[in-house]
């Protein structure tokens, strides 16, 4: 697991999110929307990602975080390639449990 988030990591601020009610019902929706179909592939679907990827400014921000339009239905294989091709290998960013790519050391 490459990219898998180490302990201890100041991460919260996503978990919250990714753990939130807000989020698991507009996540299921939007999938359901999409017949849990990659947008990019036609496999199966598994994660909603975002396009305007989160961060710890914008994570309060349902414009951005809860919005349809900044979704992407995506199987495992797109979301890796989408992630890897905007710079997964740098080393100050990671994949948090929902798929999406993160930062390692969110600004104080
Ligand atoms: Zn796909
Ligand atoms: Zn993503």
């Amino acid at each position: 697991m490459l990219f898998r988030a180490g302990d201890g990591m100041a991460k919260d601020w996503v978990i919250d999110f990714c753990n939130s009610k807000a989020w698991e019902d507009c996540r299921l929706a939007f999938m359901r929307s999409k017949f849990f179909i990659c947008e990019r592939c036609g496999g199966a679907a598994t994660i909603a990602h975002h396009i305007t990827y989160l961060t710890p400014k914008n994570i309060n921000d349902p414009n951005v975080t809860l919005n349809w339009d900044n979704l992407e239905a995506l199987c495992q294989d797109c979301h890796n390639k989408e992630h890897i091709s905007k710079g997964a290998t740098r080393e100050d960013v990671m994949f948090d449990e929902q798929g999406d790519l993160i930062p390692k050391y969110p600004p104080q």
